[in-house]
């Protein structure tokens, strides 16, 4: 068996100012509902697979959690074959029928919450808080969906050429097979978020999870299953992506990929020559900024969310703050205690704030950037160092200033427990700084002030802005859009968009009585001058 280290391809260090209170338990064994029969179930999920199984390692103890057979490109042929025959029947269905199908979905992930906390635990490491998180979240995505999808994919009525003689309809069709492509960092969220508005819309879905947290998605197919979703309209395929990539670009009528730019820019390559439509999630630098007027109350327990939950393994995460300089020498201590005050360990219940980082390869890009920082003149204030004895992959969280361009956390996303300050004298110049990125995902602006929070967010470059929160208010709010500006990514989830791009808009126009046509009798250059005038007397009226 080969262990799992798919196509992580981040940059790839350590001291002795570490003072996170540990957790008191030693790295838990698995837990009980993890059991033999159940990882037998969650494999037998996966499409037809005849290559060769990988091993996939449990970050909190290092303990081998599955060896998680993989499939092969002609695997992914064949279950995009099967997903194209369910789906056409699948069209055919009511959309309150299927809508049905997510609020059962809705309920049913409710019933094996605690079994869903343990499977992402178990695969990602993170706090048992920030996975069940992903439980809510991925409770509200099937309501919200399951609510809005009747009227958001039902006939639009729109305006025709010539009133009442030319009546228009939009209507919406499934584009047929979706390919989802996820990552690991958020299990449950990512490993199926996406995918319940796309089969909400009448389309069959390809997905390749992560190999790392698989099962967390398989465990997802089994409850959809039990709530009715046709057998085989959701096909989840195991491998690599440098194994079976292509082909599952060859299935998709549309792409959904979130992972990291690098990914992202090869995929919306090969997507964009296919003429294949797609949407990009993908990486970002993001930056916090506390303003002179915030309530630093509220500001420094945001914060330390903003910059450490999943370990800081959220593509939304804080990396960067920036801080008034009139409030810096109060703000940063009560930070720099808050973040020392997080309890970090690997424990399936609710006694830990943080975990695990996911990956042998994450711990190495955290320490490497910690260390070129520090080899180059930052300073650490809190964290700097791995914690091997807590378990294999974790690290304290770490705060770090005198950061400058040259050191690869500058610029680079972490993608870990790492956030550096910067201190600003006007608005301006943090906005300015906040901006100095090629990403540009989501920020964090916290003031007392609502116009001043609010003005400041829409000078912002990033698709989501949080006023007085980290990132849980604009990634909460689904009926709003989510998604990145710049290296960030292309297209939007969550809101209509995030179900519509999943369908051909069609616009059936419907001539009534007359013809778009000079009537009989009436010469070309008449009918030019009626056509003038009428166009006009619209503008006139006000009309669109
Ligand atoms: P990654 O790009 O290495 O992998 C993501 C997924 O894509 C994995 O399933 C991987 O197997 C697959 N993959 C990679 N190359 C592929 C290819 N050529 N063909 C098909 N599949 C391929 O990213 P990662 O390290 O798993 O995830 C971390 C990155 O994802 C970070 O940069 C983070 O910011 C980003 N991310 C973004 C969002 C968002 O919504 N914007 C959400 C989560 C994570």
């Amino acid at each position: 068996m080969s262990p799992t280290k798919d196509n992580r391809t981040e940059t790839q260090s350590n001291g002795t100012r570490g003072n996170s209170r540990p957790s008191k338990a030693k790295p838990a064994a698995l837990p009980a509902s993890l059991n033999r029969p159940l990882l037998k179930r969650l494999t037998a999920l996966i499409s037809r697979p005849n290559g060769k199984a990988v091993d996939v390692i449990a970050p909190f103890s290092g303990e081998l959690l599955v060896e998680l057979p993989q499939c092969t490109k002609e695997d992914v042929l064949a279950a995009a074959d099967e997903a194209r025959m369910v789906q056409a029947q699948w069209a055919k269905v009511d959309t309150r029928t299927r809508a049905a199908v997510f609020l059962r979905l809705h309920d049913l992930v409710f019933e094996n919450r605690d079994t869903l906390m343990d499977l992402i635990q178990a695969e990602n490491g993170k706090a048992r808080r920030d996975a069940f998180l992903e439980v809510a979240d991925i409770a509200n995505t099937c309501r919200y969906y399951a609510r809005k999808a009747p009227s958001l994919l039902e006939p639009q009525g729109r305006r025709g050429l010539i009133p009442m003689l030319t009546s228009v309809q939009e209507l919406r069709h499934p584009k047929g097979i979706v390919t989802i492509i996820s990552p690991w960092n958020y299990p449950l969220s990512l490993g199926a978020g996406d995918t319940i508005p796309a089969l909400l819309a009448g389309n069959a879905v390809v997905q390749k999870p992560d190999n790392q947290t698989a099962l967390t998605t398989l465990f997802m197919l089994d409850l959809a299953l039990q709530a009715g979703l046709p057998m085989g309209l959701w096909q989840v395929v195991a491998g690599r992506g440098s194994a079976i990539g292509d082909s599952l670009l060859d299935v998709a009528d549309y792409v959904m990929f979130t992972g990291s730019t690098e990914s992202g820019r090869k995929i919306a390559a090969e997507a964009g020559r296919r003429l294949l439509d797609c949407s990009a999630e993908l990486g970002g630098k993001n930056p916090v900024l506390i303003l002179d007027d915030a309530d630093l109350g509220r500001a420094v327990e945001g914060a330390v969310r903003a910059c450490f939950s999943s370990s800081g393994q959220l593509c939304i995460s804080g990396e960067r703050m920036f801080i008034a300089d009139s409030i810096w020498d109060e703000f940063v201590p009560r930070f720099v205690d808050a973040v020392k005050a997080l309890r970090i360990g690997g424990a399936y219940d609710f006694s830990c704030n943080m975990g695990s980082l996911t990956s042998e390869d994450q711990l190495k890009t955290v320490q490497a950037h910690v260390d070129d920082a520090v080899a180059k003149g930052a300073t650490v204030l809190c964290g700097g160092r791995a914690r091997p004895d807590l378990g294999p992959y974790f690290y304290e969280p770490t705060v770090l200033v005198d950061v400058e361009p040259a050191m690869t956390c500058f610029g680079d996303e972490t993608f870990g427990p790492l956030v550096s300050l910067y201190r600003f004298k006007t608005d301006d110049e943090a906005i300015a700084a906040a901006n100095d990125t090629s990403y540009g995902l989501n920020s964090s602006v916290w003031s007392s002030s609502p116009t001043h929070g609010r003005s400041v967010a829409a000078r912002l470059k990033t698709g989501t802005v949080n006023v007085n929160e980290g990132y849980a208010a604009a990634w909460g709010s689904i009926d709003a859009p989510m998604g990145g500006m710049g290296a960030s990514g292309i297209g939007r989830r969550h809101g209509a968009g995030g179900i519509l791009k999943y369908t051909e808009a069609q616009t059936v126009a419907h001539q009534r009585l007359m013809n778009i046509a000079p009537p009989l009798g009436l010469s070309d250059e008449t009918f030019a001058k009626v056509m003038t005038t009428a166009l006009k007397v619209m503008k006139r009226a006000g009309l669109s």
